[in-house]
């Protein structure tokens, strides 16, 4: 069965050892479909993680804490009568009871997915998992500087899908001005937003979305005879990086040195309409690293507005 996971923080690893599918939903071709109209302050992402719940009969759907718009969005599937999906909570802190609550979660989604057909893991097979995914992760971030940045996110978007590594073609980078594309997920139907920053003379040479080399930052390390579910945990807990955690610095700290090693020059950063935790951070991003924003907002998950194209323009043209 297939299990779709609405958070890169919710373990893929687990999920296979436990016999079952995991798929990051954002990379499912039904996932940003379009359809129905947005209610207005809802975010396209949360929405479209509903409507696919609803859709998907014959999958689950682990939702995640981290933002109220997630939560409502499990809550609306609840009333929908799609009970067979589960909301993982994320902590939000970094402490040890954060980390107890984090195994205790992965504890009782291992519960869930005995519930609905998977089997009891192996150690031997978590650990095989763990190690298989480690590699293709870190094959992966050695690819971000080398390829385009189109071949890039594809190469991720399969990886979440079904843990493969296809080798993103590599690029000849030419001069152009380097960005950083910073924020929540970045979708299929956005990739082309790539290209025509590429078209305007710019590059993101650094693509830190949700979806992007971020979500590759869980890594496992154990010492000889280390249980292999410590390991998930501390790899997952001690690596997640993201805009909802408080206080975020470890967000910051992960950004800043690869933003100064790759020469960044403007930050492109992208959200989606309704959420604020992005939005919060446009301020915050200016003053600790110094760069020029760009803040995008998607407003439904299919795509971008012309005047986002405009104003990617103007932007690269301004840093030129
Ligand atoms: S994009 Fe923002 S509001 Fe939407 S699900 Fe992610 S964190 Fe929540």
């Amino acid at each position: 069965m297939d299990v779709f996971l609405t958070s890169p923080w919710i373990p893929a690893e687990w999920i296979r050892a436990h016999g079952l599918i995991p798929r990051g939903i954002w990379a499912s071709e039904s996932f940003h479909s379009g359809g129905s109209p947005l209610s207005a302050g809802v975010c396209a992402f949360a929405e479209a993680a509903v409507r696919f719940a609803e859709t998907a009969t014959d999958s689950v759907v682990i939702f995640s804490t981290a933002c109220d718009q997630m939560r409502r969005g499990f809550d609306t599937a609840q009333l929908h009568g799609l009970e067979r999906d589960f909301l993982f909570n994320l902590p939000a802190t970094e402490t040890l009871a954060a980390k107890q609550i984090y195994r205790a979660e992965l504890e009782r989604l291992g519960r869930f997915l005995l519930a609905i057909g998977g089997h009891a893991p192996a150690a031997a097979t978590l650990r095989q998992e763990l190690m298989q995914s480690n590699a293709t992760r870190q094959r992966l971030l050695e690819s971000a500087t080398t390829t385009s940045p189109r071949g890039f996110a594809e190469a991720v978007s399969r990886f979440h899908w079904d843990g493969e590594y296809s080798p993103p073609p590599p690029d000849a980078q030419g001069n152009p001005v380097a960005l950083a594309l910073v924020g929540g997920p970045f979708l299929p139907p956005h990739w082309k937003l790539l290209d025509e920053i590429e078209a305007a003379g710019g590059r993101v040479v650094f693509n830190a979305t949700k979806t992007g080399e971020r979500s590759l930052s869980p890594s496992f390390d154990w010492a000889a005879g280390t249980n292999p579910f410590d390991a998930l945990v501390r790899g997952y807990h001690d690596h997640m990086v993201d805009v909802f955690q408080r206080p975020n610095t470890r967000l910051y700290s992960w950004l800043k040195p690869r933003l100064a090693a790759r020469e960044v020059r403007g930050i492109v950063l992208w959200l989606f309409t309704g959420c604020d935790l992005w939005r919060a951070e446009a301020h915050t991003l200016r003053k600790t690293f110094g760069l020029p924003v760009l803040q995008l907002e998607a407003d439904e998950a299919t795509g971008f507005s012309a005047r986002d194209l405009t104003r990617i323009q103007a932007f690269v043209e301004t840093l030129q």
